[in-house]
Formats: C-alpha cells, structure tokens, sequence
C-alpha cells in the first residue's frame, strides 16, 4: 500500500469522519512515530508507521469495506440510539459478534447508514463504513432517485394527486416528486397505495407531499434507492 494522508488513514480506521479526523490532527491528539503531527497531509503508512490517537495505538491493518443493504422495521432508528430507542444498526448486532472470529487480526468495521429513515418509515437503508460512499449517495448533487411506496387512509383523489406532484416546501425549499403514481384502491379496505420517487432526500419529505395534499399517511416504506432495489418478496 503507498502512503495516504494522515486524515484519511484515521477516517479510513472509524476513528471518525474525514472532517473530525483534521480537527483531531490540528488539536494535536495525534502522534506519529512519537511525535505529534498537526498536518492531515502528512502522508504515513498504517502498516510502518506507529500511530496514536489521544492515546491510543491505531491498528496495522484497515478494517476492509463493507456494504449492507437492510429492511428496516418500524421502530428503529438511524442513528447510534439512546436508552429507548432501538438503533438500525444493532440489526447487525449479531453478525459483528462473529467479525473477528471469521476475519482474525482484522479490525471491526464502525458502522454508520447512509441516510435515514424515520423511525416509523420501514424498507432500504444501507449501512456501511465507507464515507466516500456514503457522501456520494446521500448529497444531493448525485440526484439519487429513492423509491416509496405510501399506504394512505382513506380514498385518493385526482386532485390530491395532482397535488403531491406539483410537491411541498420541506425544510425551506420547494421539493418536486419525480413521479407520483396510484397503485391500488383496494375496495373493501379503505386505502389507497402511491408510489411516490423523489430525489432531494429531505427530512420528512414524503410525509410532507402527502400532507401537504390533505392526506393521512398510513404507513411509508421505501423500496429503492438508486439503483438498489429492495427484493420484492421482503414484506
Ligand atoms: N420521507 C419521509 O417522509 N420519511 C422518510 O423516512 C423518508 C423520506
């Protein structure tokens, strides 16, 4: 491996974010080879260099690349989870039990999803240690369509559609639906399914088009995300 920056080497590591890693070089909390080093530039390799981050040694080797697709379940939330609530990522609890036994020597991954879904919206979210990654599908320049599927109470009518389309402001701007389409009116249940894809990714932003159209959302899953598309036969 030739040497990378030293910024990237701690982020690459989980020590944190590209960014929080800089601010951990610049406070001086790190040293290489036993001497503090305050330039994230610094280009060192993990497997000659010694590391330290406020005090503790960096592993050798990187923990590799991982990907995980995820059918969240109502309830869960995307991020780390307090007291009562129940983190998506401990869905993987089990899994990274077994990490080091099925990869000996190799640091675990520090996981984090990309995006978030609310804690009552079910369906896709990938989880990840890759920040690049992560940063590339989630800021909005990339455009990434993301696909729902809303189940409303009550009937929809034309005009409630045509409603969702012309879309809402969420969170200060005005966020346009891709495409809005009435799947089913199921006759003997008073509901009405939509498959609503946008691609601003803004917080609540589904549940903002459908309110905004004087709807009731029942329940909100989330069926793709560019390209990924969750397998139809998870409920
Ligand atoms: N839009 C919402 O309203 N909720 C989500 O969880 C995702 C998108």
């Amino acid at each position: 491996e030739p040497p990378q920056r030293l910024a990237k080497v701690l982020a690459a590591a989980g020590v944190a974010s590209r960014r929080s890693s800089e601010e951990l070089i610049f406070q001086g909390k790190v040293t290489v080879n036993g001497s503090v080093c305050n330039t994230p530039q610094t280009r060192v390799d993990p497997a000659k260099d010694i590391i330290y981050v406020n005090g503790g040694r960096l592993a050798k080797k990187l923990p590799p690349k991982v990907y995980f697709a995820l059918n969240k379940p109502k309830g869960y939330i995307c991020s780390a989870g307090e007291k009562e609530t129940k983190s998506a990522l401990s869905l993987l609890d089990d899994f990274m039990k077994t990490w080091t036994k099925r990869n000996p020597g190799t640091p675990k991954p520090r996981l984090f999803t990309v995006g978030r879904l609310d804690v009552n919206t079910t369906g896709l979210i990938i989880v990840t240690n890759d920040g690049e990654f992560a940063n590339q599908i989630s800021h909005p320049s990339s455009n990434l369509s993301k696909e729902y599927i809303a189940s409303i109470s009550g009937a929809v009518s034309k005009r409630q559609l045509i409603a969702i389309s012309e879309g809402a402001v969420v969170e200060g701007v005005h966020c346009t639906p891709d495409l809005v389409e009435l799947l089913s009116r199921q006759p003997d249940i008073p509901r009405a399914r939509l498959r609503i894809v946008v691609h601003e990714g803004r917080n609540h932003e589904v549940r903002e088009l459908v309110k905004n159209a004087g709807l009731q959302m029942h329940s909100l899953k989330r069926v793709r995300i560019g390209a990924f598309r969750l397998p139809t036969d998870l409920g």
